[in-house]
């Protein structure tokens, strides 16, 4: 079982480990796709922004250059000097490094009065062929800076005289890229479909002096040639997209066309952007898993250590006797089990009683007599060889488990015992010789119930209670001799009934309160040959187990009625008489009838005779004794509940059993002065007068007893205060 428990446990572990890190790896990916699409998103935000201010710029200019060429067409003159020194007025309020004509013979005016000769530029043939365009990065021939060049010709009466142009610093368009995107982290370029940078990036983890994007990406790491060929592709085909690429470090690049000659805006961020969002929420996850864990667990090893407690306060109570600290019985049984299963020596179970125990507790107090089962079980611990075993059963029995190879053994062994035991100080130090008696059983079966072992031994220990001169008796001898006793006991009881040797007894029931003669029981006695008297305590339990029992109430019953039926004819008025219904003749149905039936032929009112059945037999059968009691009821009979207080019934079960009359057992009756028999007996008196059940005490020796019923108001009296059993020709005269 403990291994099994062990195994499941560590399954359990295994499975909720391997739940969390299903879990957290299935949160990590979804976190990381989530986070993913958000970034690009996001790139994809931040690019449609650019891309719109880099169009409303650029697109700005040119318009601006247009509206510039058109003003000068307009003027009829087209005097190149006067147009620049115009020009130069106006260069401060826009966002031009220089402006200037190239005119049709191709010599350049500038406003800044440089001499160069730009008649090459493309720009400028393009002007001349009727084109506004935007060049590609060019190098500025007087400073070196990297510049742009917007160009648009100049229609003077239709024709063209020269080209306008206006250079614009790459740094601005740079300036209106630098938005600051994800931190800092994020750059863009500008670039041509044929890979050339028209805007590069001052971001420091960017291609630094990017030339083409194609040539930098596969010298800064050969796993972007793929990256480049779908960026190529892509470009071509003037589509948006992303690609993976790696820079030092991998990172995102989103590009797009920005509908200007044909150029594509690429941003760019790191991918490790995302993985350190997600590391730090991984590490928030993981800290806070590990923090569930730990609590998980203190739970588990909190509740396992309770259960713990709890097994072993358990299995204290359950295993250690509450008062010697040695076995309790059910460790012995547990322990007994054990050992015999195990082995073929002879083995004896002793029951061992001190005797008049309840004297010393009486005399010395409980804590005395505590202190005498301690002394007890220690000198029976130490008296126990290997194997054997010794625990406190209840009150001062205890029970032994002993081997032996001879039968002499035990008994020596056991008297010695009782020689080393005998002395004991108690009180202020007074000597105390406890006597001792035990009942032996040699055990036959080893696999037989423990409790039927100690039945055996119980047996033996009784037949010896009170004879004073005897230590010990064994089982067998004393079954042997009872058997024996037994049958001739039956023999005899068959040859008593034959020979109407069986003969009624009456004791008369009094009135409480007026003390008038209300009623009697009849008992059974046996009337030998010799006149003297056997008392039905010794051959009724033979007659019950025998089944004889159920011949024995028939003939008191019927010697009941015939007595009755003859006082009546004698003109003699008779008073109510119970009999006695045994537990095997209640269970054999048809009785009540037969009963009835001889009642009825006899022509005797039916009131005349009671019947009384035992508490005890309400266990056996419930619905059967309800039924039972109904049976008489229906024929007529009042019925009485014997010896009530033995058995085991509650007082509230009285409401579901319709008796008429509740016997009160003389056991409750002697206990009338201690404070709980008190207690008791007027609360079964009050239950049973609230049920109007009528009550009788029975067993009422004295007058104190007598006293303290009648103010109780019990209904009647039966003892031997008032009258003992009498033969029917002394019961005659009470009547
Ligand atoms: P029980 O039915 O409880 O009968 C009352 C017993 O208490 C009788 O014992 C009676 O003599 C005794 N008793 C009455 N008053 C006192 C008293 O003041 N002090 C003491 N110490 N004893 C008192 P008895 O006659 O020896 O009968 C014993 C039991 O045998 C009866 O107990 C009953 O269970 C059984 N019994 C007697 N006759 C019959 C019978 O005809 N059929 C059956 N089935 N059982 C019977
Ligand atoms: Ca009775
Ligand atoms: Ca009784």
């Amino acid at each position: 079982m403990k291994k099994r428990s062990i195994i499941l446990k560590i399954i359990f572990t295994l499975l909720s480990c391997s739940i969390l890190v299903l879990a957290l790896y299935f949160y990590s990916n979804t976190l990381e796709q989530k986070l993913n699409t958000e970034t690009k998103t996001t790139l994809e935000e931040v690019s449609a922004q650019s891309t719109m201010l880099v169009q409303k710029e650029l697109k700005g200019e040119l318009d601006l250059l247009a509206r510039l060429s058109d003003h000068i067409g307009s003027n009829q003159t087209f005097h190149i000097p006067t147009i620049i020194e115009q020009l130069s007025d106006i260069l401060s309020h826009y966002s031009f490094k220089r402006m200037g004509i190239i005119s049709a013979d191709g010599v350049t005016y500038t406003t800044d009065h440089v001499q160069m000769n730009l008649s090459d530029r493309s720009y400028f043939q393009d002007g001349l062929n009727g084109k506004s365009c935007i060049s590609d990065r060019l190098t500025d021939r007087s400073d070196f800076d990297h510049i742009i060049v917007f160009s648009t010709p100049i229609y003077i009466k239709n024709n063209i005289e020269g080209v306008l142009f206006a250079t614009y610093s790459v740094d601005k368009l740079k300036q209106i890229l630098s938005v600051s995107t994800f931190n800092g982290n994020g750059y863009s370029y500008i670039v041509q479909k044929n890979g050339d940078a028209v805007v590069d990036s001052n971001h420091k983890t960017s291609f630094q002096n990017l030339n083409n994007i194609y040539t930098a990406l596969v010298i800064s790491n050969k796993s972007n040639q793929s990256t480049v060929e779908q960026l190529k592709n892509d470009l071509a085909k003037k589509q948006s997209g992303y690609v993976r690429f790696v820079n030092d470090v991998p990172k995102y690049m989103y590009y797009t066309p920005l509908d200007i000659e044909d150029w594509y805006l690429l941003n760019i961020v790191p991918t490790n952007i995302i993985d350190s969002t997600i590391d730090l929420v991984m590490n928030l996850t993981y800290s806070l898993c590990v923090l569930l864990t730990l609590i998980f667990l203190f739970l588990i090893w909190y509740i396992i250590r309770i259960e713990k407690q709890k097994n072993k306060e358990l299995t204290r109570i359950l295993y250690v006797d509450e008062v010697t600290g040695g076995f309790s019985y059910t460790r012995f049984c547990i322990e007994a089990k054990k050992i015999l299963v195990q082995t073929d020596q002879p083995a004896a179970f002793v029951t061992l009683d001190i005797d008049k125990f309840k004297l010393i507790n009486d005399l010395y107090g409980y804590e005395e007599g505590n202190r005498t089962l301690c002394y007890m079980n220690d000198a029976l611990e130490r008296f126990l060889h290997n194997n054997e075993l010794c625990a406190r059963r209840v009150a001062d029995r205890f029970v032994l488990l002993l081997f032996f190879q001879e039968r002499e053994e035990i008994t020596s062994r056991l008297e010695a015992f009782n020689e080393v035991i005998q002395n004991i100080l108690l009180g202020n130090n007074e000597h105390y010789v406890l006597k001792l008696t035990m009942g032996i059983y040699v055990i036959q079966d080893y696999f037989d119930d423990i409790q039927m072992i100690q039945n055996c031994a119980v047996i033996a220990h009784s037949t010896i209670k009170n004879k004073h001169d005897q230590l010990y008796a064994f089982y067998d001898e004393v079954y042997r001799e009872k058997m024996h006793q037994n049958k001739q006991l039956e023999n005899q009881m068959e040859h008593a009934y034959i020979h109407h040797n069986f003969v009624a007894y009456y004791q008369p029931k009094y009135n409480t309160a007026n003390t008038d003669l209300v009623g009697a029981e009849a008992l059974i006695r046996w009337k030998k040959e010799d006149g003297s008297l056997i008392s039905p305590g010794i051959f009724i339990p033979l007659a019950e187990d025998t089944g004889f029992i159920c011949k024995l109430d028939k003939y008191i019953f019927k010697m009941v009625c015939y007595q009755q039926k003859k006082w009546i004819d004698q003109g003699i008025d008779p008073v109510p008489i119970s009999v006695n219904v045994s537990r095997q003749l209640l269970y054999n149905p048809e009785f009540v009838a037969e009963y009835k039936q001889i009642i009825e032929e006899l022509k005797l009112p039916i009131k005349y005779v009671q019947l009384e059945i035992t508490e005890s037999a309400v266990f056996d059968d419930m619905d059967a004794f309800l039924s039972i009691i109904e049976n008489m009821h229906q024929l007529g009979f009042i019925v009485l509940m014997d010896d009530f207080g033995t058995g085991y019934s509650s007082l509230t079960m009285l409401k579901s059993i319709p008796i008429d009359i509740l016997k009160l057992d003389k056991s409750f009756v002697n206990d009338y002065n201690d404070p709980r028999g008190e207690i008791i007996i007027t609360s079964v008196i009050q239950l049973a007068q609230s049920l109007k059940i009528r009550i009788t005490a029975e067993g009422v020796e004295t007058k104190e007893q007598f006293e303290f019923l009648k103010a109780l108001e019990c209904d009647d009296i039966q003892g031997y205060y008032f009258a003992k059993p009498m033969p029917n020709y002394e019961f005659e005269k009470l009547l």
